[in-house]
């Protein structure tokens, strides 16, 4: 599994990491087990929020890396209507409890909302001099949001929809992330739920060909489409432990220019920046 370096916070993460949103829904002895499948092969970067299942993800993601926290690199999130001073420490705590560790790897802002945002960095620096986060970052933030953000520090990351079908992103949002060495992190890399290309579309067989070559699956493909610009992480969320092997894959597998340029033809990004696309 290849790492990379996170932003600023000089650790070295997995390129492919793991997602949890709606993981609570299925079984949760099986999801528990699906996480450390992951973890053993090397998809220790794993994203959570106070806000899926309502915590229930959380605690799972508790159960998965008690005994091993020390090789994840953990992500949770505070929403918006939490993100106040006393909203955050709060939130934060709570996310500590559920997930049974003393420390976030990386606390970010689900998305923006009402409180401003100097209110809300007050908030993560106390909790880094405290201990409790190693660093913060933000989500769904469009470049103007990055600007107002990046006021003495800058988030480390930025959580981000990417995937084949909507690269809006790589417009405005990686270009100015690369500049400032933050991290782009692409959520809902499969397109979420039922949004990857089925293999009987032509843009489907572009992915199935290539992933012939490499004896890997289409997903493993995509997934190296999107990792493959430097900055880029990306966090599918799998509860089957065969896509779980295949999404790993993706994390030593190499494209070629060749490849890379027949996949960008079939899934073009368009031609004008346009605003930041969210779920
Ligand atoms: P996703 O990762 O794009 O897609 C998940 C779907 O893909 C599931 O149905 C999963 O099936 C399936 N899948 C996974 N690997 C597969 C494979 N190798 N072959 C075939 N199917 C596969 O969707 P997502 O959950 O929306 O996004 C990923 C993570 O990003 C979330 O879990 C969450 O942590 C984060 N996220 C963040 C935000 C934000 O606002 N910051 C928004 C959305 C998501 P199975 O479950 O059956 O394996």
């Amino acid at each position: 599994m290849e790492t990379r370096s996170f932003g600023s916070t000089g650790r070295q993460v997995a390129v492919i990491g793991q997602g949890t949103w709606y993981l609570e829904a299925g079984n949760a002895t099986r999801a528990v087990e699906v996480l450390r499948r992951g973890f053993d092969l090397g998809m220790t970067h794993v994203d959570c929020a106070e806000m899926y299942g309502s915590g229930r993800a959380e605690e799972l993601v508790g159960k998965a890396i008690a005994g091993r926290r020390d090789e994840i690199f953990l992500v949770s999130k505070v929403l918006p209507s939490h993100a106040s001073k006393r909203g955050v420490v709060a939130a934060c705590e709570g996310s500590l409890a559920r997930l049974g560790t003393d420390r976030l790897d990386c606390y970010l802002l689900h998305w923006r909302g009402a409180v401003p945002l100097q209110e809300t960095v007050a908030a993560f620096e106390q909790l880094q001099r405290d201990g409790k986060i190693l660093s913060w970052g933000v989500s769904n933030f469009d470049v103007a949001d990055l600007e107002e953000v990046s006021g003495s520090e800058l988030p480390v990351c930025d959580q981000v929809l990417y995937h084949l079908e909507e690269r809006a992103i790589e417009h405005q949002v990686i270009p100015w992330c690369e500049e400032h060495s933050v991290a782009v992190v692409a959520y809902s890399p499969f397109g979420h739920k039922g949004g990857f290309p089925s293999r009987h579309t032509i843009r489907g067989r572009v992915l199935d060909e290539i992933a012939q070559a490499h004896g890997v699956t289409a997903h493993a493909v995509a997934l190296a489409f999107l990792v493959s610009t430097p900055q880029v992480f990306a966090i599918p969320k799998a509860s089957d432990p065969e896509h779980v092997a295949d999404n790993a894959k993706a994390g030593d597998l190499r494209l070629s220019d060749a490849e890379l340029a027949r996949i960008d033809r079939a899934f073009p990004r368009g031609t004008h920046a346009r605003s930041l696309p969210t779920l």
